[in-house]
């Protein structure tokens, strides 16, 4: 056996991040690897393990490693704890954590003054306007009857809750992820994680091996679990604990023949208040008989104020513990732009309110029918809506939506499938391709290649373990770096491409020899397969291609801004950080600066520029990217008529203005004010 004795360097000791990053690699070893602190010895190979020891920032811990491997095992774990564990060596100095920022209320117009009557503000989870009566949402209580009856029938029984649960994660996840979009959905991946972790299965295992039945010793397991987790008071570990607290239930359901999440509701229509609702819940809420929901605690940026945006269900969060007292039936006016609700509001408020919502809805439906018809402003400047896309499948909506062609399809979406053990063949590929290209006849399909790495993992590639991922081999560089992946998409593009209007376009590129480097190739390929030319553009996503926009400009066909990385690589801020990603402000004036520049850069060499990051959708940003002369945005399907629509009440010359002066701003906050 191997002992060592380490001191944990990081600012925050072993929680989030390193704590993961540590799991990481001991589940890389055959070894049993346990580590003490205090008086408490955990398994290393268990997340929620690792997370309860609180390790602290200076502070030792002791790990035994036992087992074949153990020297190999001793030996990476001692230089990923030296290395930082994922946050480079030398990061004893805590970092600024600040609150996450709630977003700005988007510049809906239909704010108008019956909100004065407001009597509760919370935040603003996701927009709409719902009027109706209170349901109040109490977590069904989960009695526990079953008894013990025998170890094979109860292993058997939490064996076959388990794989029920996982089915149940994996639909939730596919539906989800196509209701809102991949990213959303994430948090069901989480849940399942949860399903196998060791610590936990162990602690159930043994229980039941003490003569309980698996739906108590499963119950018992995860409350402690959780409870162990939120007393560490800390804020990421308490959303951990509501995960757990959320997946215990669904397996305590399966376990005990229960129905699943979905509250049981009245017959009417009704705005649903809870002192929190989980993601499960959050989803399991029927959209015919809700028309909102407002819960006292939870955050603007957690999981369910997220799904409720991707499900476009309003929303207020963070309303405060008042709300509970509310006697159900309550007629209120819930705003979730404004993040208020207005108690008992009197027949002038309601009116007001309903007709806000008739205007809303008008606007929608207004917006849906001139989905088709293109984005043209006041005086007459046509700006190109395209679609963001991951498959084959998202084609159709996105014509039906009014896309004028596809800005980006997420090619990685195909290869990060969790049912695939290999990468899709070329054949395979060649076939959404040109399903694509077919889909869309004349209108242009940017095929964006392989964007692996960073958050992005993809088991069956083996890609080495990289103790910052973001700055690591991703995108571009990992296709130079295992060429036969980028052969082999490029190959099937090229051969789709006489199906079509494909172009091509390389994320994360940096340098201008990256840029050169993969053109080379799809040239080569091109010649081999005399296939017809193809525009190659790239995605501008890190500052140093920005800032060089003017040369890159001259080698590449077109620019597509991505702004959901340029943005984390300009403000250094983890676009997935548990805390500073709520100030990662897509808005910030030095994000807009960039922009500005790729945008001179390209005009100058006569090429156009798009944006196919977040910031393309968002009411305050459309005008602000018109303005610097952006040409293209390519957003979400969901999104399409409303942007369009906006475009239509705006001027060129007022986005002009507006990007003037939000260029002026100090920081993000002014730009959101109007500068
Ligand atoms: C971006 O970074 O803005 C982008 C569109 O790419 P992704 O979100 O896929 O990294
Ligand atoms: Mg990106």
């Amino acid at each position: 056996m191997q002992q060592l004795n380490l001191v944990i360097h990081n600012a925050t000791g072993l929680h989030a991040r390193p704590a993961r990053a540590f799991v990481d690699i001991a589940k890389q070893f055959q070894s049993t690897i346990k580590i003490r602190h205090g008086e408490k010895q955990v398994n290393a190979k268990s997340l929620i393990s690792v997370l309860t020891l609180g390790v602290a920032h200076g502070q030792q811990i002791t790990v035994d490693v036992s087992g074949d491997d153990e020297d190999r095992a001793a030996a990476a774990i001692v230089a990923a704890v030296r290395d930082g564990l994922g946050e480079g060596p030398d990061t004893g100095q805590a970092p600024a954590v600040a609150e996450p920022q709630p977003p700005a209320p988007a510049a809906a117009p239909h704010q108008g003054a019956w909100q004065d009557g407001a009597l509760m503000r919370g935040i603003a989870g996701a927009p709409g306007i719902a009027v109706g009566p209170i349901f109040r949402f109490e977590r069904a209580r989960v009695d526990v009857r079953e008894r013990f009856v025998g170890l094979d029938h109860e292993h058997a029984r939490l064996q076959a809750a388990l794989d029920g649960a996982r089915h149940q994660l994996n639909t939730l996840h596919a539906e989800v992820a196509q209701r809102a979009d991949a990213s959303e959905a994430e948090i069901f991946r989480v849940h399942r994680d949860i399903l196998s972790d060791p610590a936990l299965i162990d602690t159930v295992r043994a229980a039941i091996g003490d003569g309980r039945s698996a739906a108590e010793a499963w119950q018992a397991a995860t409350a402690e679990h959780a409870a162990e987790l939120a007393e560490l008071s800390d804020a990421l570990l308490a959303e951990r604990a509501a995960d757990i607290r959320d997946v215990g239930a669904r397996v305590l359901r399966l376990l005990i023949g229960a129905d699943q999440a979905a509250p049981e509701l009245p017959d009417q229509q009704v705005i649903v208040v809870a002192s929190d609702l989980t993601p499960s819940e959050t989803v399991a809420l029927d959209p015919q008989r809700v028309l909102g929901f407002c819960t006292a605690l939870g955050g603007p940026n957690a999981h369910t104020a997220i799904l409720a945006r991707a499900l476009g269900l309003p929303a207020v969060v963070s309303a405060g513990l008042a709300v509970l007292d509310l006697p159900a039936g309550t007629q209120v006016i819930l705003d979730g732009g404004a993040g208020t609700l207005t108690v008992g509001p009197g027949a002038d408020l309601i009116t007001a309110a309903r007709a806000a919502q008739r205007q809303q809805q008008r606007q929608r439906a207004e917006a849906a029918r001139s989905a088709a018809e293109p984005a043209i402003t006041l005086d007459g400047h046509r700006v190109e809506i395209v679609a963001n896309i991951g498959g084959a499948g998202e084609a159709a909506p996105a014509l039906q939506f009014g896309a004028e062609g596809v800005g980006l399809f997420r090619t990685e979406v195909l290869f990060l499938d969790e049912q695939r053990v290999a990468a899709p063949t070329e054949e395979e590929q060649f076939a959404i391709y040109r399903a694509v290209a077919q889909a869309f006849g004349g209108q242009p399909v940017i095929i964006r290649t392989l964007d692996i790495g960073g958050d992005k993992e993809v088991a069956y590639l083996d890609l080495p373990r990289e103790d910052n991922p973001f700055l690591g081999v991703r995108g571009v560089r990992l296709c130079l770096e295992r060429p036969e992946l980028f052969r082999t998409q490029l190959r099937a593009i090229l051969r789709a491409a006489s199906f079509g209007q494909l172009r091509i376009m390389f994320p994360m590129i940096a340098d201008l020899g990256e840029l050169r480097a993969a053109r080379a190739i799809v040239e080569e390929l091109r010649a081999e397969l005399g296939a017809p030319p193809v525009e190659v553009g790239i995605m501008i996503e890190v500052p140093s291609a920005a800032l060089m926009a003017d040369l890159l400009a001259r080698e590449a066909d077109f620019f597509s801004i991505g702004s959901n990385d340029l943005t984390q690589y300009t403000l250094a801020m983890d676009r997935m950080h548990p805390t500073l990603a709520g100030q990662a402000d897509d808005l910030h004036p030095a994000v807009l600066r960039l922009i500005a520049q790729t945008v001179a850069g390209a005009h100058a060499a006569g090429k156009w520029v798009g944006v196919c990051g977040n910031l393309g959708s968002k009411p305050l940003a459309v005008p602000i990217l018109i303005g610097l002369g952006v040409d293209e945005l390519s957003i979400a399907v969901k999104d399409i008529p409303l942007v369009k629509a906006q475009i239509r009440t705006l001027s060129l010359a007022q986005c002009q203005e507006r990007a003037r002066q939000a260029l002026q701003c100090a920081t993000a906050a002014e730009v959101r004010a109007g500068g």
